[in-house]
């Protein structure tokens, strides 16, 4: 008994006290850095990056498809692109995804995710969510997974995720969504009671990622229904998941 209270002691307290300042180590890569100046690459954007995520002429990196893998900051000659540290890259839309020349971390997400009232009002103090791997490859599931473990601790602020829908508030989407997985993914958003949000976490289920050519896929779930929060990142990190939802669930 004693020797587990001391062992206990030993290893003190686990949870990051403020997960809104936890910064990351630098070899994590995040937010994309396009240099202020940069008109047009040195190099065919269409042959180093893996997923389209990057565009020349104009220059532009669309974290929504982006998979992090950095090779482009590798390709460039001059340092036009770098990859940042920066965890905080969640937004509430599409477009706010596509980063430009000169575009800032530290200001990104509090531009990025727009609290609204109505959710605040309604799950600002418990958000009980419903996730659906629809074919993902489990990266993304892990790091939601490790969301509720002592570190990350999101139970701390009410956000937990539940094991049916019909005790949900949400839906939290991983993964490109599988032809097989596509009716189970709108299965589950149908058994939610309404009002209820999505999230798509993870490049795959934002943008089809690495998959977004497969024949394999029904993506149609994202027509018919309307995203609140997108979390980028391949896999997404805990960080970036539990900052973006605070920040949605309007959390100073
Ligand atoms: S870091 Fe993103 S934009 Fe750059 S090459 Fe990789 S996937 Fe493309």
């Amino acid at each position: 008994m004693f020797g587990i209270i001391k062992v206990r002691i030993m290893q003190g307290d686990q949870a990051i006290p403020d997960v809104k300042k936890a910064v990351l180590n630098p070899a994590f890569r995040g937010f994309p850095v396009i240099s202020p100046g940069c008109g047009r690459l040195s190099f065919d954007a269409d042959k180093i990056c893996p997923t389209g995520a990057l565009k020349n002429d104009p220059v532009s990196i669309d974290m929504g498809k982006c998979v992090f893998c950095g090779e482009c900051g590798r390709a460039c000659k001059n340092a036009e692109i770098e990859m940042s540290y920066c965890h905080h890259i969640s937004a509430d839309s599409r477009e706010k995804l596509i980063i430009k020349p000169g575009d800032k971390y530290l200001e990104f997400e509090d531009a990025a995710v727009m609290a609204r009232a109505e959710i605040k009002r309604l799950f600002g103090r418990s958000l009980k969510l419903r996730q659906v791997s629809a074919g993902g490859c489990n990266g993304c599931e892990m790091e939601l997974n490790a969301c509720t473990n002592v570190n990350f601790d999101m139970g701390r602020f009410g956000i937990d995720f539940v094991a049916s829908p019909r005790h949900a508030d949400g839906i939290v989407i991983t993964g490109p969504v599988t032809k097989n997985m596509a009716p189970a993914l709108e299965d589950t958003y149908k058994a939610i009671a309404s009002p209820k949000i999505i999230i798509a976490a993870g490049t795959c289920a934002i943008s089809g990622g690495i998959f977004k050519d497969s024949e394999e896929l029904d993506r149609s779930f994202f027509d018919r229904h309307k995203v609140d929060l997108y979390v980028p990142g391949c896999q997404v990190h805990p960080l970036t998941f539990v900052n973006g939802v605070l920040r949605f669930l309007g959390h100073k």
